[in-house]
């Protein structure tokens, strides 16, 4: 018997056959098998194509890939960057234009193209001290691809949202924006980011940016606002030019306080009735040091110890942060708002966040409240609070520099009804008023003088002030 006659013992699917079983004449089983049987016939024909298309499809992701690198070139800013924001704000901003330059189409000019038809909305909500509120809602490029044409360039814009994991405490979840383009418009990046950047600093340029809270960082809140004049705000004489000194002189003792390991930060309260121009002046002071805002408040949801410090600890650059009716977070320690909800920021934790570990950062933070009489002592010593001030409502002389303000410039209505010497009489008029009231315990707050003034002329103002007067006890430091 030849060796290849010799009987075979094969394993299929864990079956043994034997050499009894295979007769010589038969040949080989497997060969049998495979040749005869059509399933088998099928099976290798099916595995073969579906190996032959595995190849194939690797090669041609290899392919692809390979191309990509060579051809294409990709940017990523994630939302941790600027960048980021100034990216979508710019995008949005385009596609603005261009379906107001060609309603109902994408196209804006020869030199861009946007199409996004994925948008997403920001919505910010600030509730203000007076109750009002105002939401603002921001339509942005959403999640998925967009396309669009820059200076003859085809882009593609990725954003994608990792849902899986969050930003640390913030509880945001990470998101990048790929930008991916042909290799040889790659120097269109810098240029695209740069103007993507000026248009954020110009909508900024000359303007307050008012920041909020977002989980646990800052974003700027609605459109930078028209500065105010600092003079635009009529506090009793000194008031003003007293803490734009103060602070000016902090701002120039940087090094003295490091020098001394002293903790680089400020703390102002203004304190007196509502309408006085507490909240006013800050903003003016901010403007005119062109530093931005943060607000914060206290009683926000959600807001815990931990959070507040690392709020504080991040502030922007060159900010005042504002924390309005500061008694009202904590004049009942544990207090319950309408809804039941419970602010989870602690008093202790507060004063611990003011005093915080020494950072080199400068940090300004401006205090307002109604009733400093509620106060904790704790709360107005110095490093927390290194300047009290009251502002109180309308003195003699406030009261006739904003009637002169409103009514002593050239509006052709207020002359044509009003001669200029009347008006001076008119305002000394309220000025007497106002101090005639006072000795009778009444005052008007600066707010209400204005409310008046922007309702009514000159001389319908000085008849009717009379009505705006109030009892009132003014708070003591
Ligand atoms: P406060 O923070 O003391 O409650 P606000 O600054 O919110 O007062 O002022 C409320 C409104 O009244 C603002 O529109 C502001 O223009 C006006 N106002 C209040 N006080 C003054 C003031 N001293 N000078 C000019 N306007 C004032």
């Amino acid at each position: 018997m030849s060796t290849s006659e010799q009987p075979i013992s094969v394993n299929v699917s864990g079956i043994s056959t034997g050499p009894s079983s295979v007769s010589p004449q038969d040949g080989s089983f497997l060969t049998s098998i495979i040749g005869d049987n059509p399933y088998f016939q099928a099976g290798f024909g099916l595995m073969g194509v579906g190996v032959g298309l595995t190849v194939l499809r690797q090669g041609a992701m290899l392919a692809s890939t390979a191309l990509r690198r060579r051809m294409l070139v990709e940017l990523e800013i994630n939302n941790k960057d600027r960048a980021y924001e100034w990216f979508l704000a710019w995008m949005a901003h385009q596609t603005q234009l261009a379906s107001a330059s060609c309603p109902g189409r994408s196209i804006m000019s020869s030199r861009r193209w946007m199409a996004s038809h994925q948008l997403s909305v920001e919505t910010m909500y600030e509730q203000r001290k007076n109750g009002s509120s105002s939401v603002l809602f921001k339509l942005v490029a959403g999640p998925g691809t967009h396309w669009f044409r820059y200076h003859g360039a085809w882009m593609q814009v990725k954003r994608e949202r990792e849902t899986r994991s969050m930003q640390l405490m913030s509880g945001v979840p990470w998101e990048t924006l790929t930008l991916t383009t042909l290799s040889r418009d790659r120097v269109l990046f810098p240029r695209l980011l740069s103007e993507a950047r000026d248009l954020a600093m110009k909508g900024q340029e000359g303007k307050l940016v008012i920041h909020t809270a977002w989980g646990i960082e800052w974003r700027p809140f609605g459109q930078p606002r028209r500065k105010r004049p600092l003079r635009s705000v009529v506090l009793e004489e000194g008031v003003a030019e007293t803490i734009d000194q103060d602070l000016k002189s902090f701002l120039e003792r940087r090094q003295w306080y490091a020098d001394r390991g002293i903790p680089y930060r400020r703390g102002y309260l203004l304190y007196g009735p509502p309408g006085s121009g507490k909240t006013s002046f800050i903003q003016a002071l901010a403007g005119s040091l062109s530093y931005d805002i943060c607000v914060l408040n206290l009683s926000e949801r959600g807001l815990t110890d931990d959070k507040l410090n690392h709020l504080l600890s991040n502030v922007p650059e060159r900010s005042f942060i504002l924390i309005e009716d500061v008694d009202a977070a904590f004049n009942k320690r544990v207090k319950t708002s309408e809804d039941g909800y419970q602010s989870a920021v602690t008093f202790s934790g507060f004063l611990n966040v003011l005093d915080g570990v020494a950072s080199g950062e400068e940090r300004i933070i401006f205090m307002t409240t109604n009733h400093i009489e509620k106060l904790d002592p704790a709360l107005i010593r110095p490093g927390r609070v290194d300047l009290a001030l009251l502002v109180d409502d309308a003195s003699p002389v406030q009261a006739k520099t904003l009637f002169r303000q409103f009514y002593g410039g050239d509006d052709p209505q207020h002359v044509a009804e009003v001669a200029k010497d009347e008006m001076e009489n008119l305002a000394d008029m309220l000025g007497h008023l106002v101090t005639a009231e006072a000795k009778a315990g009444r005052r008007v707050s600066m707010a209400a003088l204005q409310g008046l003034f922007i309702r009514a002329g000159p001389k319908e103002a000085s008849e009717r002030c009379t009505e705006l007067f109030v009892t009132r006890r003014t708070p003591s430091a």
